[in-house]
């Protein structure tokens, strides 16, 4: 199976999903991350322009410990629109992957606007990747990929379907979490938490709810036609 995990952010992935992607891969499943922004406000003392190079370089870091394929898009942090343009491109990214299944933020209820609209272009989009008049350079998907929404930060107001297991890869969660370095200090500044707590805090929770020492969770994107045939047990 093939599964690609789109986050708004550099490190949003890691915050929500990357045990799981670190147990599919470890099962045998190919795992690719995709980045809508570069990040590029998120210190308070680096100019956009540099934070934007380191936080890419975080991010080739991150994925490297699993070895998943890192698509970055570079789009302005805080200023993502759904527009044809951007359409377009994240259209040819899924074409180019070729996913079975994408994971992505809840677009009804996360908080950050970069996060509702990645998952609202994903529910937008991810049907028109199949479409052969959708002309990108890559050649369309022939097959439609199941679309899937992660948690949200800190778990506000996301109504869990399925949690997965991730207590056996929690700690290559935390190491790439932890090649984010340069929002260490930004957590602090914003919200006085270091993202290594916030990350433990966040999957302890979630596996106390899923009967486990730490999960992640997980809710279907429903739709016509995909969603009817699938519910648990798809990521591992
Ligand atoms: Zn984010």
């Amino acid at each position: 199976m093939r599964i690609m995990a789109f986050g708004a952010h550099p490190d949003d992935i890691d915050f929500c999903c990357a045990g799981t992607l670190a147990k599919a891969k470890k099962e045998g499943h190919e795992v690719a991350i995709a980045i809508s922004t570069s990040g590029n406000i998120g210190s308070a003392e680096m100019t956009m322009e540099e934070t934007a190079r380191v936080r890419h370089q975080e991010a080739l870091n991150s994925a490297a410990i699993i070895g998943a394929e890192l698509f970055w898009l570079g789009y302005d942090d805080e200023f993502l629109f759904n527009s044809r343009e951007v359409r377009l491109k994240y259209i040819d990214v899924i074409r180019q992957f070729r996913p079975d299944i994408i994971i992505t933020h809840d677009k009804d209820k996360d908080y950050h606007p970069d996060h509702t609209t990645t998952g609202q272009i994903l529910w937008d989009i991810h049907v028109m990747s199949t479409i052969p008049n959708i002309k990108t350079e890559t050649p369309p998907c022939e097959k439609l990929p199941e679309l899937y929404y992660m948690d949200t930060t800190m778990g506000v107001d996301f109504a869990p379907e399925f949690y997965v297991d991730i207590s056996e890869t929690f700690e290559t969660k935390a190491k790439m979490l932890a090649c984010h370095k340069s929002q260490d200090g930004w957590m602090d500044y914003m919200y006085g938490v270091s993202n290594a707590e916030f990350a433990r805090t966040l999957a302890r929770f979630r596996g106390f709810q899923g009967g486990c020492t730490y999960a992640e969770c997980f809710r279907k994107a429903h739709f016509f036609p995909g969603s009817a045939h699938k519910t648990v047990d798809v990521f591992c």
